[in-house]
């Protein structure tokens, strides 16, 4: 029996970022990985993906793909050397709970008497009173037959995979996966063709504002079919129901599917943790990412906010949890960005369920154009709409899309930790010449 503090189980943002700050704290942690260290979305998400958004053909993206991923990965297992952590280069499962026989030095800091969780991983078992669950999430595949099977159609880690640029590549979803891929595979030079079944891309985003973009992305070559049922998929062929109820086609070299991802559970068998998953397959939690006695859900695999950084900070509020201390992140404030080109990003409510919520309020809209850093750029097609409240003037949201909207929108999502009004946002200086003075003019 291996005895530690706190068992770990996957070594993504969340995983790893819960063992380094559990382990600064004193606890012992033992964390256990499948497959490569970083998880999604250092190996096949974030960081693969933001080297092929910044390079400027397929050959150089996958030649800087193939340095950046090692490297940073290094850096994680840099970081899960420390002398507290314990990492186990293998798949975890769950085995049963009782009377745990260790001496935890949790339970001499918080002074409770620990429960077991035993893990076994081949001949070896591993307890501790505390688990952290951040398994992460895979591709989920349309339920149309013989896609899996189909040499045609890949997943984005399938399409990451790639030795040679496709001619044609057809995106199943014009969610953020289907359209950063769009934006790059067209800048590559693949004629790119999207199938969405909802009415405007990127349900997140403003909607005023993902219809420009989209209709920028249309005018750089991509062809968007809105409002479309795929249903068929025969080799490299996709057919699909419009919205007039007729049948069309695309013939493409390879389909992309990203039609989302879902938690990933398999094999856990969270059964013997006595948790039920949600019907759509999450782990469920409370807000303080608790799934059961002293068990934690973090990151994809709890299907709130499928985001990197929501990983991160919810890993520091389950060790928090575990040393019974307290702190003030704000998880209604979750930034996000979508690396488009141009990029655009959101925090905050859509302007949809501000009306839906019953909120006053008002919106303030400021443009690229009228930028002369962005004009100097020649970066001028974009809008900022932010959201600030009638009664109060405190900033409710922002959505923008252009040059370095993200930057833009991080801005504000620190000023909205703040509880900033609109007044106050616009008594500050922003330096000159810069495309953060578009938020100022917005404010203004
Ligand atoms: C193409 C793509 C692009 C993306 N781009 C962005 C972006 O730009 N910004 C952003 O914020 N987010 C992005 N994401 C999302 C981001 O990757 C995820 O939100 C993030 O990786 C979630 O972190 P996690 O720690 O919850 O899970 P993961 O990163 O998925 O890590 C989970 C780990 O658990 C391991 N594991 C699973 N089961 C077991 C088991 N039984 N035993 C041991 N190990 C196990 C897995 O092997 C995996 O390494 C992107 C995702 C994709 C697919």
């Amino acid at each position: 029996m291996n005895c530690f503090d706190l068992i770990i189980i996957g070594a993504g943002p969340g995983g790893y970022r819960a063992a380094e700050y559990a382990a600064k704290q004193g606890l012992k942690v033992v964390i256990f990985e499948g497959e490569n260290v970083g998880g999604t979305c250092l190996n096949v998400g974030c960081i693969p993906t933001k080297t092929y958004v910044h390079s400027k053909t397929f050959e150089e993206a996958r030649e800087r793909m193939s340095q950046v991923v090692p490297q940073l990965r290094s850096g994680v297992e840099g970081i899960l050397s420390h002398p507290n952590i314990t990492l186990i280069r293998e798949n975890a499962s769950f085995e049963n709970h009782g009377d745990c026989p260790c001496d935890s030095s949790v339970a001499e800091i918080m002074g409770t008497v620990p429960v077991i969780r035993v893990i076994r991983v081949g001949e070896e078992t591993y307890t501790a009173p505390h688990i952290i669950l951040a398994t992460g999430s895979e591709t989920k595949w349309l339920p149309i037959e013989g896609t899996r099977t189909n040499p045609h159609v890949v997943d984005s880690t399938g399409l990451l995979n790639l030795d040679t640029l496709p001619r044609r590549l057809c995106i199943i979803g014009a969610g953020v996966i289907g359209m950063e891929f769009a934006s790059v595979f067209n800048r590559f030079g693949s004629e790119v063709t999207v199938i969405e079944y909802l009415k405007e891309c990127l349900p997140a985003l403003d909607s005023d504002i993902a219809k420009r973009l989209r209709k920028q992305m249309e005018k750089e070559g991509i062809t968007f079919h809105m409002q479309c049922a795929v249903k068929q998929v025969d080799g490299g062929q996709v057919s699909f129901e419009n919205k007039k109820g007729q049948t069309e086609s695309v013939e493409a070299d390879v389909i992309l599917m990203a039609t989302g991802r879902k938690p990933r559970t398999q094999g856990l068998n969270l059964a013997a943790l006595g948790i039920t998953l949600t019907p759509q397959g999450a782990i469920p939690v409370d807000d303080n990412y608790r799934a059961g006695d002293e068990i934690y859900a973090i990151g994809d695999v709890n299907g709130r906010q499928m985001l990197a950084h929501a990983a991160e900070m919810q890993a520091v509020r389950a060790v928090n949890q575990i040393l019974g201390k307290h702190d003030n992140i704000d998880f209604s404030i979750m930034p996000a960005a979508i690396f488009t080109s141009p990029e655009a990003a959101c925090v905050g409510p859509l302007e949809d369920q501000l009306k839906e919520q019953g909120v006053d309020y008002v919106c303030k809209k400021s443009f690229w154009r009228a930028n002369g850093k962005a004009l100097a750029m020649n970066e001028t097609e974009g809008m900022l709409k932010l959201f600030v409240s009638s009664q109060d003037g405190l900033l409710l949201g922002c959505h923008a899309y252009d040059a370095h909207a993200a930057d833009i929108v991080q801005e504000v999502s620190v000023l909205m930790c703040k509880h900033t009004t609109l007044s106050e946002l616009s008594d500050m200086v922003h330096i000159h010449p810069t495309l953060s003075e578009i938020l100022k003019s917005a404010a203004e």
